[in-house]
């Protein structure tokens, strides 16, 4: 109470800035608020931090004071301040972040960028503008309605600025490349407080680096993508649930597209505990923006193997598919749900190792049964195409990995306190021996998936990270943006 008061008060004599609400808990908190001649723009809210929650508490940040900036000036003013005072802050999105680094930061500014939540788009130039905050399900009308589209994660509530800064992992991977292939444009706020313009034109060196490691070098107030026009209006989903002892015969479809993976073609299987159907249980997905007698095709030599416990086949408008798949569950997968305790890791693939993937689900289905407290974790293999995005050359991002054939995610829930060591000590045991016959050496995660506790050399990759810490010493000397994954 006492840290937020004090530099509350230098915060006032500092800034002059003006509060214009003051929605803070305390009694104290609030005469000390309304005593303050604050000068931010009349806009800006000033607000309790706890009333905007993360997507999950696991080694959440803590703050003392919650900033919404209603311009870019604000948020230059707001970075002065707190780099001058050496006041920690963290640069809000879509607040979907989860890496353990974010627990370094402790009585700091939580600075929301949701008031920067504008998207336009430009049918005839092919490109879309969106602000600081915006997430992925604010673009999908406007794009839609223009005829266009561009590779989108596969949760809506996830910010579009912090999935793209760190490589953008979607189902139009195989048509269009990761999601920071489309970026043309940013407006940055550095360390200085400056805005500064980065593309390939201009400060091409800081626009290399935002591509894969962005988050490390500024704000990013304002971004401009290219978008195409869509590959198809309507895409089909399609969605199956399949037993335990139905892993080897998905393994091996996933295995047998390794390399051969149409580009329009995503899958997605998600590994959960259903207790109707025994236990661990795999959900898989795919879409592909087309016919759906073209899907079922490229599906059948999966489904003549094994039959699905449930399915359901459907067409929706490009627009709808993030609210289609996993038979309509994004809710109920609580991907958007906020204020969960959820502990996740990060991995990666080459080349499928079926045996090692099926003595991991029986390890899973193991847990399942010895921890039920933990029984609402779940597991993701994404798949799609790399031929896109491994034709993009290499060297024009700083982003590392082109090369992944599918990305793993395991999303611990449990109740917060309880089950750390064990989740801690089985997450890292997984992921070390799926990691091991994965065919990456060395191991490679794609930052945005990475738990928190591996070197940077892993996230970054080792050949990027002396360009991306030279840049880093010039734009940010003082390592003001260090919270995710840090690079020094
Ligand atoms: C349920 C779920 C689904 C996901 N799905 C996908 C997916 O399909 N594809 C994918 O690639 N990733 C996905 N991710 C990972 C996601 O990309 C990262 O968690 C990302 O960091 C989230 O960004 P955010 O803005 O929502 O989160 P935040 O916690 O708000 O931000 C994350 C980091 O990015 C920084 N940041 C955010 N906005 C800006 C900005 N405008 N300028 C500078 N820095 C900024 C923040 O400071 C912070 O360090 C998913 C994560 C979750 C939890």
């Amino acid at each position: 109470m006492h840290s937020f008061t004090s530099w509350l008060l230098v915060l006032g004599c500092a800034l002059h800035l003006h509060i214009v609400s003051a929605l803070v808990p305390s009694a104290n908190l609030s005469s000390v608020l309304s005593s303050l001649h604050l000068n931010l723009s009349p806009a800006t809210e000033i607000f309790d931090p706890n009333e905007t929650q993360r997507w999950t508490t696991h080694d959440a940040p803590t703050y003392v004071v919650g900033v919404r900036p209603a311009t870019e000036v604000d948020v230059q003013n707001l970075v002065v301040f707190a780099a001058l005072h050496r006041i920690p802050f963290l640069a809000t999105g879509g607040a979907h972040g989860f890496t353990t680094s974010y627990g370094a930061l402790h009585n700091g500014i939580l600075l929301d960028l949701s008031q920067f939540r504008t998207v336009s788009v430009d049918a005839d130039a092919n490109t879309m503008t969106i602000g600081a905050g915006v997430r992925f399900g604010d673009v999908y009308e406007p794009l839609y309605n223009a005829g266009k589209e561009i590779t989108t994660g596969t949760s809506s509530c996830v910010g579009m600025l912090g999935a793209t800064l760190g490589g953008g992992v979607g189902r139009y991977n195989g048509i269009h490349g990761m999601i920071l292939d489309a970026l043309i444009s940013v407006r940055l706020i550095t360390a200085a407080g400056e805005v500064v313009t980065a593309s390939t034109m201009e400060n091409s060196d800081l626009f290399w680096a935002v591509r894969g490691a962005g988050f490390n070098y500024g704000i990013v107030i304002e971004a401009t993508y290219r978008v195409t026009d869509l590959t198809s209006q309507l895409v089909a989903n399609a969605d199956f649930n399949f037993p335990l002892n139905a892993s080897t015969a998905i393994m091996s479809y996933l295995k047998s597209l390794e390399t051969e993976m149409p580009e329009k073609l995503s899958l997605i299987a998600l590994v959960s505990y259903v207790a109707e159907y025994g236990g661990l249980t795999f959900t898989l997905n795919a879409a592909y923006p087309g016919p759906k007698e073209e899907l079922v095709q490229l599906l059948n030599p999966l489904l003549d193997k094994i039959a699905p416990l449930r399915q359901n086949i459907s067409v929706v408008p490009w627009k709808d598919l993030t609210y289609a798949g996993f038979f309509a569950a994004e809710p109920s997968m609580a991907a958007c749900v906020k204020g969960l305790y959820r502990n996740v890791y990060g991995g990666s693939v080459q080349s499928y190792n079926i045996s090692s993937f099926d003595s991991f689900f029986h390890d899973m289905q193991g847990f399942y049964s010895k921890y039920p407290d933990a029984q609402s974790s779940v597991f993701f293999i994404e798949q799609f195409s790399r031929n896109k995005t491994m034709s993009f050359s290499a060297g024009s991002t700083a982003y590392p990995y082109r090369d992944i054939t599918a990305h793993l995610l395991w999303n611990f829930g449990y109740p917060a306190g309880s089950l750390e060591d064990t989740v801690n000590e089985f997450a890292v045991s997984a992921r070390a021996s799926l990691q091991a016959s994965s065919g990456f050496s060395p191991q490679q995660i794609y930052v945005n998936y990475g738990h928190g506790d591996e070197s940077p050399d892993v996230l970054y990759g080792a050949h990027k990270l002396p360009k991306l810490r030279s840049l880093k010493q010039l734009w940010d000397p003082e390592n003001v943006f260090r919270f995710n994954h840090p690079l020094v």
